[in-house]
């Protein structure tokens, strides 16, 4: 059955679009349309603006412990209704049930439970060294975008501070992913939200997305994307001298040391198993193996097998497996570029071009490993985005730093060793916001973002809210410090 969402989220209420455009929502495990939704023009983009502002000066005046209140009812709402937000992502984008709930849905957990805890020491007011005092004040009306890979996670990661810090926002989430977001406006209204201080535009990205990005109302543009939207979102805000913060793509190098001896098996298997997650559709993937010559061959044997054993399938089952990719232009790009590393001289030692036996219907591709990769080919550089991993030899410590920070992205990178000496002096040589060792996670509320063309700023803790901040000093005369 299709689902009419074709409203708005706006001052409170789900509103009429002015705008009669629509699009179909598809299942990617079925191909089947389960959601019509209305895609904005400027003018819904101005009536969404219009409610944040009317909303925002009692919103930034709300005392923090009160937002702190609209907060804790969320994370209630949140953790009480999180099996429809899984559901809604597993259809909207094909998580796996396991993946859609444990991993996706439960950072909208995660996510707010790490803000709670960055809001507990904020330093509101802050004295300077110099005596004087140092003021931070919500930024204003915010505008947030966001993609359709982990579409809670990116929500919840700009919505979050922006309510925390008292700014009004203007959501636009992606419009291949409505779903989990629609729902998660009904969480915000149930926790007692005061109407117009989250608002819900869909809508394409030139359209919707470009509108918000130049409004003379948006104070401040929250984007998480492609580099390419990024930078047109970034060109549309120059004008009004708004504040940007861009979370881009990624391009994750992952250096294999000789050193993990007995681990290497288990390093290498849990990189493959985190280059699969969530069908490779993850802008932190550690895309690019890089391997010390002196155990190549063992750990391209080891990657090969632990590709061909990840189990690819319905995503409604529960159990470890990776789903369909979000959608159809993706399942082409994905076989695009591993037949065109292929055609560039890359080895294929797991899975390839076209779909895995036995399912005939949904965007689903095999997992697959790429040999003897060189930065000179194509896919080197390229952001795949689906679960094709690629595997390079190197020499010594020099060479392998040498070669992961060969890309222009500079979001997560990985290190597998055993000598934690050199995992400190690697780390700190590397280009990247994150780097993760030896597969540990990172936690809820640790700083997310990226350096070069992965972006600037940071989400998550207390960075995160900083970023939704100004700053404004205070000179007050000696005597009244
Ligand atoms: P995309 O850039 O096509 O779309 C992202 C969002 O931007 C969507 O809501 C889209 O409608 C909107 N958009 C598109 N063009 C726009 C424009 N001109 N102006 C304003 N908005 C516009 O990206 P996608 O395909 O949805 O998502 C995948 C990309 O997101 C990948 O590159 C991935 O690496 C990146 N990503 C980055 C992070 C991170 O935190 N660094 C997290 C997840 C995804």
């Amino acid at each position: 059955m299709t689902r009419d969402l074709t409203r708005f989220w706006i001052g409170g209420e789900w509103v009429e679009p002015l705008s009669g455009e629509r699009l179909d929502v598809e299942d990617p495990a079925t191909e089947e349309i389960v959601a019509r939704i209305a895609l904005g023009s400027a003018e819904d983009v101005d009536r969404a603006v219009a409610a944040a502002h009317a909303a925002q000066p009692r919103w930034a005046a709300t005392p923090v412990a009160e937002r702190v209140a609209y907060l804790e009812r969320l994370l209630e709402v949140t953790k009480r209704r999180l099996p429809e937000l899984a559901e809604a992502i597993t259809t909207e984008m094909g998580a796996p049930h396991d993946v859609a709930l444990g991993e996706q849905a439960a950072t909208a957990v995660g996510h707010l439970e790490g803000f709670l805890t960055a809001l507990e020491g904020f330093p509101w007011e802050e004295r300077l060294p110099n005596g004087e005092t140092l003021w931070r004040e919500p930024v204003g009306v915010a505008g947030l975008i966001t993609p359709w890979n982990w579409p809670i996670n990116q929500i919840t990661l700009k919505v979050l501070p922006a309510l925390a810090t008292g700014c009004a926002c203007v959501l636009k989430p992606s419009e291949l992913t409505p779903l989990s977001a629609m729902l998660y406006a009904e969480f915000l209204a149930e926790a007692g939200l005061p109407g117009g201080v989250v608002n819900l535009v869909n809508g394409t990205g030139p359209v919707v997305g470009a509108s918000l990005s130049g409004h003379a109302g948006i104070d401040m543009m929250s984007f998480t994307g492609s580099t390419r939207a990024g930078a047109e979102v970034s060109r549309a805000a120059a004008p009004s001298v708004k504040r940007v913060t861009l979370e881009l793509g990624g391009k994750g190098p992952n250096l294999v040391f000789a050193d993990c001896g007995d681990d290497l098996e288990a390093r290498v298997r849990a990189s493959v198993a985190e280059g699969m997650l969530n069908s490779g559709q993850s802008c932190d993937q550690p895309a690019r193996m890089m391997v010390e010559a002196a155990v190549y061959e063992e750990v391209c044997r080891i990657a090969a097998a632990a590709a061909e054993e990840t189990v690819v399938g319905d995503p409604r089952q529960p159990g470890d497996r990776i789903g369909p990719l979000a959608h159809g232009a993706q399942w082409d790009r994905v076989q695009g570029f591993i037949a065109g590393a292929q055609a560039e001289g890359a080895r294929l030692i797991a899975g390839g071009a076209g779909r895995p036996e036995g399912l005939a219907r949904g965007h689903y591709a095999r997992p697959t490993i790429l040999a003897d990769v060189t930065p000179e080919m194509t896919i080197w550089r390229e952001e795949v985005f689906g679960p094709v991993l690629t595997i390079t030899p190197f020499e010594g410590e020099a060479e392998g730093l040498r070669l992961a920070n060969d890309t222009e992205y500079g979001l997560a990178a990985y290190l597998q060793t055993g000598d934690r000496e050199r995992a400190l002096r690697v780390a700190r040589s590397l280009r990247a916001g994150m780097v993760r060792v030896n597969g540990e996670a990172m936690g809820a509320g640790s700083p997310f973002g990226g350096m070069k063309r992965s972006g600037n700023g940071r989400e998550g803790g207390r960075l995160g809210l900083e970023d939704f901040t100004e700053a404004k000093t205070l000179t007050l005369p000696p005597d009244w410090r």
